[in-house]
């Protein structure tokens, strides 16, 4: 089930760009329907960010925030807040109003950095939950080299929780894989975009309200935690060699490298470039040299006050192997490339047009029922060339295709007829026949009749002929028309003979009538005299 990335099917087109930029394949596609594997994604949204459809969209939960306003409750602020907003300020205000207490989540980065200083050997920052998320998931073997520390943010939440008391807590930041992360010690986890749809969703107006401040106390060192180096920053010297890695393409390159090296180095990881500033539900209408610039000059306007001190929490993290593991066999791979139509080694283009990497990978997300053998594109194309070429063999129409003079192909039922015909003689029938007309053709002592169409082929690739055999049509309307000449011919026999039968019984009748008329005149004119001498 799709529970943090949901999929808008109707938007969906099938272009497999989500697939090809997701760095971990956690994408399936099958009838028709494409779906996030959750227990698979990493949630660095890449696939929302490239889909062309809108089709990817994260969890949404904005309406929420006012379920926890009228009473007092705790909101850690990210901060990147104080590089997103143009005015952090305000929001603040505006929610301190509204019964926030609002603490920066550097709290949690500082308490972590001082963890992370007491290690050694080689080490990798914890604090992007999708880092983690990888390890776990496709490295397990390498989780010995994540920092046993957890996030800043949930260092936050359990300091806020010693500090202030047990109140609702709300995460604000620009990640959607925190909702993730967090959603056993936060009771709402907001992205930046989603805080501004609900001030929109409220018709808030920020510049009601007047500049107001994060709560006491403040962190020394971590506010630049968001930007590339800002964790390195806050380590001083304890590492021999302090670096930072970005991007999940990055990342998997160094994880497959790590085992090589050897030495006290602490490795800096985020998978967004640029660091969390850039993360997935951060804006992307300004520049990462501008969001610096306002993180730096926005921190400088918070008063001084209360730092940190003596805290004692428990930030101890351990970490599981979540990898899904797949127990195909060779042979039940093989089955599948050679299902597509890979039958040797070079036949695997590995083009990346289905949306993996390789043409083994999609053989196996074929076996995991994650994809269909159709995303293949070339067999696609073999498949549907070889339901055309059987049509084309199979009509009962037949098909020539000529270049300069020679016929190249015949289809089954051409071969057929044609058997008797050499194919140069043949041509010598057909070559001055036009565009569409009949041809009378000679074959074994009978004359066929074919209706023929001809059409060129692009590229100067030869020209096309197709051949109806109307013989026993044209010969079924001969027929017609000889019976239709017979009954007309037996009609006007038989019509002229009524005709004349008519006239006769129309002049005897006449006789008669002209007769019985003369003898009523006479009686009448009788009858009348007789009435006269009465
Ligand atoms: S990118 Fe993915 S979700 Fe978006 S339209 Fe293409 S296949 Fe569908
Ligand atoms: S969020 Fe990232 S890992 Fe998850 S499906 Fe999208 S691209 Fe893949
Ligand atoms: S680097 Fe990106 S994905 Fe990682 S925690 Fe920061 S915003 Fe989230």
């Amino acid at each position: 089930m799709e529970k943090y990335i949901i999929s808008n099917q109707a938007n969906c087109k099938y272009c497999y760009k989500c697939l090809r930029n997701c760095p971990v394949k956690s994408i399936s596609f099958s009838d028709n329907i494409s779906k996030v594997i959750d227990s698979e994604c990493v949630l660095c949204g890449k696939c929302i960010e490239v889909c062309p459809q809108d089709a990817k969209k994260y969890l949404f939960e904005y309406e929420r925030l006012k379920y926890f306003f009228g009473k007092k409750f705790l909101v850690s602020v990210s901060p990147s807040f104080f590089s997103h907003f143009d005015e952090p300020f305000k929001v603040i205000s505006y929610l301190k109003k509204n019964g926030a207490i609002i603490s920066e989540t550097s709290i949690g980065a500082e308490l972590v950095s001082n963890e992370y200083k007491k290690l050694s050997g080689i080490k990798i920052s914890t604090a992007c939950p999708v880092v983690v998320d990888l390890v776990e998931k496709y490295y397990p073997e390498k989780i010995k080299y994540l920092s046993p520390v957890v996030s800043p943010a949930i260092a936050h939440a359990r300091f806020l929780k010693q500090y202030f008391g047990n109140y609702p807590l709300v995460f604000i930041g620009p990640c959607i894989a925190k909702k993730r992360e967090l959603e056993e010690e936060y009771d709402l986890v907001l992205t930046f975009e989603e805080l501004e749809k609900f001030l929109e969703s409220e018709k808030v107006d920020i510049f009601d309200f007047e500049d107001d401040f994060p709560q006491e106390p403040h962190p020394k060192l971590a506010r630049f935690y968001p930007i590339s180096g800002g964790i390195l920053k806050t380590l001083g010297e304890t590492f021999e060699q302090v670096f930072n890695v970005e991007g999940v393409k990055n990342i998997k390159d160094f994880l497959d490298r790590v085992d090589d090296i050897d030495g006290n180095y602490f490795v800096e990881m985020s998978a967004c470039i640029g660091g969390c500033i850039e993360g997935p539900a951060s804006r992307k209408d300004i520049s990462q040299l501008e969001k610096r610039i306002r993180l730096s000059q926005n921190i400088k306007k918070i008063p001084e006050g209360l730092a940190i001190e003596n805290v004692e929490l428990d930030l101890k993290r351990e970490f599981k192997d979540k990898k899904h593991y797949h127990n195909y066999t060779e042979q039940q791979i093989q089955e599948v490339l050679f299902s597509i139509g890979k039958t040797d080694k070079s036949k695997e283009l590995n083009c990346s047009a289905c949306g993996y990497d390789t043409c083994r990978e999609k053989a196996i997300a074929v076996l995991e029922k994650k994809a269909e053998k159709e995303m293949c594109i070339t067999y696609l194309i073999d498949k549907v060339s070889t339901v055309s070429n059987m049509v084309v063999e199979e009509t009962p129409n037949l098909i020539l295709i000529v270049k300069d003079g020679n016929i190249n192909y015949k289809n089954k039922a051409a071969r057929l007829t044609f058997m008797s015909l050499s194919n140069k003689k043949l041509w010598e029938i057909l070559k001055d026949v036009e565009q569409s007309e009949f041809k009378e053709i000679a074959l074994n002592n009978k004359n066929l009749k074919f209706f023929v169409k001809k059409f060129s082929l692009p590229e100067d690739s030869g020209e096309v002929f197709i051949l109806t055999d109307v013989t026993k049509e044209l010969e079924q309307e001969e027929r017609v028309k000889i019976i239709k000449k017979q009954t007309i011919e037996k009609i006007e026999e038989v019509l002229n003979k009524q005709m004349l039968l008519a006239q006769e019984i129309a002049s005897l009748l006449g006789e008669s009538i002209a007769e019985t008329k003369s003898h009523f005149t006479e009686f009448k004119r009788y009858m009348e005299e007789e009435n006269d001498y009465l």
